[in-house]
Parts: C-alpha cells; sequence; structure tokens
C-alpha cells in the first residue's frame, strides 16, 4: 500500500479521491453525524494545499435526502472548510478537470449501476482525465466496487491518511499480544460478527459477548432465552465456533421485560467491568443491549465507562456504538477527532469487523497492487 506522501509533486495533478460522506441524515435535511465527514479533512486539506485538482467520489445511503448529496453541500462547505463544486454525473468530469480548478464532489457514485457491479466500462469512464487515483474510505473497502477496487488498475492508486490510520491502528490491535488483550462483542448481526469472536478466541485472552450476539449464543448452547430477539440465520455461523472455549465469556444475568433479554445484567456488568479494567489491549464492537430505550442502557452505559476509564491501547467501532458513546457524554474521552495514540475509533462498521475477521478486503487487496 502506497502512502498518499510518495506522489512527489501535486501541483495541477489530477486526483480521484474516494472519500467516506456516508453520514445520517435527519428528516429536517440535518448531517446528524459528522465525525466521519471531519476525518477527511486532512486528506483533501492536504492534496488541495498542495494544488492538485480534486474530484471527489462518495455513495450516501440515507433515504431522507433521496440518497443524494445535492441538498448537503453547503453544510459540506462548512464542514469541511472550504469550497465544494457539485458534479451531477460522471460525464461532468472531464469538463470540470478541464476548465476549472480546486474542489469538486460528484453525486452519488452508486446512482450508477456500474458501481456496485464493479462494471469494468465503467471505472474506465470514472477514470477518465484523472492522475491518480486516492482511496480514504476505509468504511467501503470491504466492498467490491468500481470507485473501490476496480478503478485501481487503471490509474496509479494510493491509500490516503484515514485508510492508512485505520490499517495501523486495527493491525496494531490485531497484533498486540494476546495477553491482555481482550475484544467485546455486542449489537446484532451475526453474520458479521460470529466470525470475529471465532477470529479471537485463540488471539485474545477473553471474548466478552452480549446484545443479539449473546442471545445467539445463549440459544445455541440451549438456554430458554424465551421470545428474546436472535439473528435468524446465526445457526450456520455458529457451527463451527467452540462454544465452550474458557475464553468465551457470555452473559450470566440479564434485564428481562415482557419475556425478553433487553441488556445484561448487574453481575455481568460487574465480571465485564473487572475484566477490562486489567485489559492492556480492548477492541469493542456493539451496544450490550437496547440501550436507545433507557430501561436498557445500563449495561451499555457501564462498558462505554469502563474502556473510558481504562489505560489500555483501545479500539472502537460500529455505527451504534459510536451513537452510544455519544449519548453517555463519552465522546471527549474517546477523542474521535483525532488518534492520540491510545484510543482508535474506527470509521468502518462492516469494514472494521471483516478486518478484524481475518478477511481480505477488496478496497486494501487492491491497493496492494
Ligand atoms: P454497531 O452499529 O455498533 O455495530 P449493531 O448495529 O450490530 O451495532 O447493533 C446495534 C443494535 O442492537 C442496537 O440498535 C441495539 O438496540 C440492538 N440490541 C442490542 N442488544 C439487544 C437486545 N438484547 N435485544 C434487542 N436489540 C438489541
Ligand atoms: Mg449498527
Amino acid at each position: 500500500m502506497r502512502s498518499l506522501r510518495e506522489i512527489t509533486d501535486l501541483k495541477d495533478k489530477k486526483v480521484l479521491l474516494r472519500v467516506d460522506f456516508d453520514v445520517p441524515v435527519s428528516d429536517e435535511g440535518q448531517i446528524e453525524e459528522t465525525f466521519r465527514i471531519k476525518k477527511q479533512k486532512e486528506t483533501i486539506n492536504y492534496l488541495v494545499e498542495r494544488g492538485a485538482k480534486v474530484v471527489m467520489v462518495a455513495h450516501i445511503s440515507d433515504k431522507s435526502v433521496d440518497q443524494s448529496f445535492s441538498t448537503l453541500m453547503p453544510q459540506l462547505h462548512i464542514l469541511l472548510g472550504c469550497e465544494i463544486n457539485f458534479l451531477k454525473t460522471v460525464s461532468d468530469i472531464g469538463v470540470y478537470l478541464e476548465n476549472y480548478a480546486g474542489l469538486a464532489l460528484l453525486e452519488n457514485i452508486r446512482k450508477n449501476i456500474g458501481e456496485k457491479e464493479n462494471d469494468s466500462e465503467f471505472a474506465l469512464s470514472l477514470s477518465k482525465g484523472f492522475d491518480v487515483y486516492v482511496n480514504n474510505d476505509f468504511a467501503v473497502c470491504h466492498r467490491n466496487h468500481a470507485s473501490v477496487s476496480g478503478i485501481n488498475k487503471l490509474l496509479p492508486n494510493y491509500a490516503g491518511f484515514v485508510v492508512e490510520e485505520e490499517v495501523a491502528s486495527l493491525s496494531r490491535a490485531v497484533n498486540s499480544p494476546k495477553e491482555g488483550k481482550i475484544i467485546i462483542i455486542g449489537g446484532a448481526k451475526a453474520e458479521n460478527k460470529i466470525p470475529v469472536i471465532k477470529n479471537f478466541l485463540d488471539k485474545a485472552d477473553r471474548v466478552l459477548v452480549g446484545g443479539v450476539v449473546a442471545n445467539d449464543i445463549l440459544k445455541e448452547k440451549g438456554y430458554d432465552i424465551g421470545s428474546s430477539i436472535v439473528d435468524e440465520n446465526s445457526k450456520e455461523f455458529l457451527s463451527d465456533l467452540d462454544l465452550n472455549s474458557p475464553q468465551l465469556i457470555i452473559p450470566k444475568d440479564f434485564n428481562i421485560s415482557e419475556n425478553k433479554i433487553l441488556d445484561i445484567g448487574r453481575e455481568t456488568i460487574k465480571d465485564f467491568s473487572e475484566i477490562i479494567k486489567n485489559a492492556k489491549t480492548i477492541i469493542w464492537n456493539g451496544p450490550m443491549g437496547l440501550f436507545e430505550d433507557k430501561r436498557f442502557v445500563e449495561g451499555t452505559r457501564a462498558i462505554a465507562q469502563a474502556v473510558a476509564d481504562s489505560d489500555a491501547f483501545k479500539v472502537v467501532g460500529g455505527g451504534d456504538t459510536i451513537s452510544a458513546i455519544g449519548k453517555f457524554g463519552l465522546g471527549g474521552k474517546f477523542d474521535f477527532s483525532a488518534s492520540s495514540g491510545q484510543v482508535f475509533v474506527s470509521t468502518g462498521g462492516g469494514a472494521m469487523l471483516a478486518f478484524l475477521s481475518g478477511d481480505k478486503l477488496p478496497g486494501l487487496e487492491a491497493l496492494e497492487n
């Protein structure tokens, strides 16, 4: 993976920059989480300050803006602190590169069917007129899409600072000594989370599990979990997980309501907090319960607090996990804006889990070549 810093002369270089602007937007059209966008600043500024002509490509999934960047441009302008021209279609890029300087953003790249299909014709049309490609969107690196892994064959390619920092921090966590290393997995979606548990059973001292994933495991172990929510397809992912591994720590008591497990219980909070306190490396993804409802917030809050108080090297990720931390007023302790060396907040949900599962990520593989 070559760093953006290796491009010797950026003056007038035409740069296709993959960025991460996939943020939630309120019904009133306000961007609700700015962390991902702010993270892009350093790379954008680096390129613009050195005289590069930059066209950014990104996707946005939020339906309240009809999956379009058009109405978000004024907010992006303020958040990034620079003028951004808006390009409606890929065919507008050529004219822009010929006639204008500075920074532009292309409309949601996924509005082109060739993007998700990783169509080579589409990748070719996207690459036209550019000198280099820079990938600064770690969160999409687990996808085999044209602007993520297809474009690399067509342009000299480099990793932006976000991708570099994500890979370095996640690798540091994965490769840190087993002794004192723990991973906490909660939330839902067995298909993404159980492979991480599997990968860490022999790489970590302890794997602590809460949330719906814990329900999946309890059910598989034959416990009566009443009408608790489970992941429907969990059985197939659990089939080759050693459910009796001494490393695997599942909750021993619960906060139950209407016959559903909705949070971890007091004893479990105590046990988990003690393990967290003694850890040297902590990886955390996924809430311990239905934290959106204040009756079931305590487990997640206590875990967030224990992680915040620890001096360990910490890596945290997941959209809901990050929003929980913010809700508890612990954002400052996790320092979302910069990686302070001891704590790293990942922008990748699915991509972080894929990386932690030991999977090869197409977007990173493509940067290697
Ligand atoms: P992240 O985005 O941090 O990776 P997930 O998306 O996997 O987290 O899961 C978060 C969701 O899981 C939250 O909406 C939370 O309410 C829900 N959840 C966690 N535990 C339970 C539970 N016991 N019952 C129902 N929902 C739960
Ligand atoms: Mg989520």
